[in-house]
Parts: structure tokens; C-alpha cells; sequence
């Protein structure tokens, strides 16, 4: 009987070995327990996926994969994602935003529904250290022992030993944060735990919108999440330019219908007023909206509206995804087996795919681990 080995027991793995037919002999290796990935997700409640059931939508939310994605969400999309959480009792809502998670907000009851699917697999509590492609299979190599399978799949995710994969013959991707929090120069340390409300940031013509939270050493948030994703292959430093109030603002006629008000009191309608004292240090508070002159005027708008920051690295072990791994010209979409090695396979965040905030990097892996394990019933049930 052929042997199947899943490398990495996280959500991609685990759909992997799911939707591997049950009289086919599957073994989960992982360093840790399985699934253990899955806890924090959407905040403890899964965030599971989206409700972009259209592909031509639903592919966009993907900077890196985008194309590669089509064919993969054709085979195994938005719908049968809903429909196999049906199937193993997990029922689902979708939140105003789309974003799409369990009736019971629990990714621990998700975990545990997932693992009563796969416990007709072995499990292998240990750390694969390398993979070697030999005679009708490959030979894998632990921390503690060796074993020999017919077919891998390699879902280590985007922490993966990437050396295991290279040594493989595959290119990776060089590996970089996504969805993380930015270090900016100069930063607010004054201002840390503060947040602004629906800012808008522009940064080479492209805008995000959302709100942003300032840190110790820069600014998060979902915008900045969203900024971060799409300058994730980017050198820093880079510059963005941040509106803090995102409204058109008449100010002339703002401090004309204010004339005996602060511009501290003034710009507190519209900000909060930690910020608003921090941003405009420089500038004399008390001054009365009558005797704004234009000169203190354009400095305003600069500062609150038109302010530049550079962008100097991501915040450390802040990300939520990585973006890079596995090169995706040398993989085939419509099975997830290697070009290069016949018998591998990979699924999840470990191929150079990432998406936005949404649900879309567990859509990822739900739809590779299915074709992925479909793809090898098709092949073991050939060779049958
Ligand atoms: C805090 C947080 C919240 C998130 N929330 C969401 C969300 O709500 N919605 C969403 O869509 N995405 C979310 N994500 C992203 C999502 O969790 C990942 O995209 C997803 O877990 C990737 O799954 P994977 O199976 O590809 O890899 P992983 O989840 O990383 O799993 C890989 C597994 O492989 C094991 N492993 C790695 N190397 C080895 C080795 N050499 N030997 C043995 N085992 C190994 C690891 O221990 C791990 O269990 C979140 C991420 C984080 C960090």
C-alpha cells in the first residue's frame, strides 16, 4: 500500500489529510500539536474565510498568488468551503464586513471538529529536519528517527525550514512579513495606545483607508495591515503620507465659524486630543480661530492632512503572515504537485501565496489541502 506523509499539521496539512481518502495509509509529522495555529485565529474566533463567492473578486485579495489562485478556487472555492465546514458540524455567520466565522466564535471548537476528521491518521510528534527524494519515494528524516513514504506533502506554513524545500531542487521566494505593523521615523512613543479613526494613507498612489493605532515605535491597525501586505516586497525605507481626518475641510471657513475658540479646541472636533497636542507641538495651541494666519493654517494641513512618515521596517514578530516560499511556476495549480518532484506535494502559507485580512490566507489553505489530498486519491487510485 502506498504511504502518504503530511509534513506540517496545521490548517493546510490537516485539510490535506482530511480529504485524503480514509483506506489510504496518511501520517501527520508536526513539532507541535496539531492545529495549534488555528487558536489564534480571527482573535480566538477563526475567521475562517470571506463571502467573496465571486472568483474574479475573491482572487484579488491575494498581492502574491492572485493568478495562480484562479484555478484553485474554481475547483474548490468560497461555497464548498461552507458547505465541507457543514459537513464536519461546523455552522457558519458572516459579519457585516464579509468576514465569515463560526456559530460558536471558537477556533478551539473548529480545532477539535478538524481533528475528529483525522484521527484515522498517525500522528508523529516531531520536527522533520530533511526530506530526500529517493526510489519510489522519499526518505524523511526527524529529530529523533527516519521513516520512507511514497508521497509528501510538505504544509509547514511560513515559518517552514525552507533549506528542506531547497534541498528538494525548489526555488524559494525570499520569506518577508505581511499583515504587520510598520516602524516609522520619526515615531510617537507620546502617543502610544492611541488610536485614530478612518485615516486615510497613500502610498505610491495607492490608498488605505482604516483606522490606525499608534505604538511604541510606529503605527498598526487594519489600514496599515492592508499597507503592509502590499509593500511587502518593498526596500525600506519608503514614505507614505498619512490624512489624519480623511474629510474635506474647509479650515478657512472652519476658524471663521470659530473665530474666539482655540485651535486646540477647534481641532479636537475632529481629532482626539492626545494626538492633536502631539502632532502640532510646534505650533501655539491657544491661538484663537480670528488670528489663525495662512502660514500657521498650511502648517496644520500639512501635519493633520498631509503628513509624511517614513516607513522604516516591519514591527518584530508582528506578522501575521509571511510572504514568500515556494516559487509558484514550479508547482501545478490544478493538483498542487511539484513540477520539479514527482510525488511532492505542498498546500498553505508555505507556497509564495499570501492574502489581506479577511478570512483569505485559511481560504488558501482549506482549497490547496483539498485538491491537494483530492489530487493524490486520483493518483493512488490510478496505480490501484
Ligand atoms: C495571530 C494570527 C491570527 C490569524 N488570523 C487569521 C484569520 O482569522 N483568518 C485567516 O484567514 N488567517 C489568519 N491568520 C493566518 C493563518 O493562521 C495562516 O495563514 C495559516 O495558519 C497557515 O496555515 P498552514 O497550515 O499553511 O501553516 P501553519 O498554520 O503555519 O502550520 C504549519 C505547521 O507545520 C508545523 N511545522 C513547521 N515546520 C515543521 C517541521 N520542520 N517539522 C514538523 N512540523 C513542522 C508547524 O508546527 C505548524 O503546526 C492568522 C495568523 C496569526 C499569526
Amino acid at each position: 500500500m502506498l504511504s502518504v506523509a503530511v509534513i506540517g499539521a496545521g490548517p493546510a496539512g490537516c485539510m490535506s489529510a482530511i480529504n485524503i481518502d480514509k483506506d489510504i495509509d496518511v501520517t501527520l509529522f508536526d513539532k507541535n500539536i496539531p492545529l495549534k495555529t488555528l487558536l489564534p485565529t480571527g482573535g480566538g474566533r477563526c475567521n475562517f474565510t470571506h463571502d467573496s463567492f465571486d472568483i474574479k473578486d475573491l482572487v484579488k485579495n491575494y498581492p502574491r498568488g492572485e493568478k495562480f489562485l484562479y484555478s484553485v478556487f474554481s475547483k474548490f472555492g468560497i461555497q464548498n468551503t461552507l458547505d465541507f465546514f457543514e459537513s464536519i458540524g461546523i455552522k457558519s455567520y458572516t459579519q457585516d464586513n464579509g468576514r465569515i466565522f463560526p456559530v460558536s466564535n471558537s477556533a478551539k471548537d473548529v480545532r477539535e471538529k478538524f481533528l475528529q476528521q483525522i484521527n484515522h491518521c498517525n500522528f508523529i510528534h516531531e520536527e522533520v529536519i530533511s526530506i530526500e527524494n529517493i526510489e519510489n519515494g522519499f526518505s524523511i528524516k526527524t529529530n529523533k528517527s527516519k521513516y520512507f513514504f511514497n508521497i509528501v506533502i510538505i504544509s509547514t506554513g511560513g515559518k517552514s525550514n525552507y533549506k528542506i524545500i531547497e534541498n528538494l531542487g525548489h526555488t524559494i521566494i525570499e520569506p518577508c512579513p505581511s499583515l504587520c505593523g510598520l516602524v516609522t521615523t520619526p515615531h510617537f512613543t507620546n502617543l502610544q495606545g492611541v488610536s485614530v479613526r478612518n485615516c486615510k494613507i497613500t502610498c505610491n498612489r495607492k490608498n488605505y483607508i482604516g483606522d490606525i493605532l499608534f505604538t511604541n515605535d510606529g503605527i498598526t491597525g487594519p489600514a496599515i495591515f492592508e499597507l503592509s501586505s502590499y509593500m511587502a516586497r518593498e526596500n525600506f525605507p519608503y514614505k507614505i503620507t498619512i490624512d489624519f481626518i480623511n474629510q474635506d475641510i474647509d479650515w478657512q471657513d472652519l476658524f471663521n465659524k470659530n473665530p474666539h475658540k482655540s485651535l486646540k479646541n477647534i481641532v479636537s472636533e475632529l481629532l482626539p486630543k492626545s494626538i492633536t497636542v502631539e502632532l502640532l507641538k510646534n505650533i501655539d495651541l491657544s491661538i484663537e480661530g480670528c488670528n489663525i494666519k495662512s502660514e500657521i493654517k498650511k502648517d496644520v494641513i500639512k501635519t493633520l492632512q498631509n503628513n509624511v512618515f517614513n516607513i522604516t521596517g516591519t514591527r518584530k514578530n508582528g506578522e501575521t503572515v509571511t510572504s514568500g516560499g515556494v516559487k509558484l511556476s514550479e508547482v501545478d495549480n490544478k493538483t498542487m504537485m511539484s513540477k520539479l518532484v514527482d510525488n511532492l506535494y505542498f498546500a498553505g502559507e508555505v507556497l509564495d501565496i499570501d492574502g489581506l485580512c479577511g478570512g483569505f490566507n485559511l481560504q488558501n489553505c482549506w482549497s490547496t489541502g483539498y485538491i491537494s489530498g483530492q489530487a493524490i486519491n486520483s493518483k493512488i487510485n490510478l496505480k490501484k
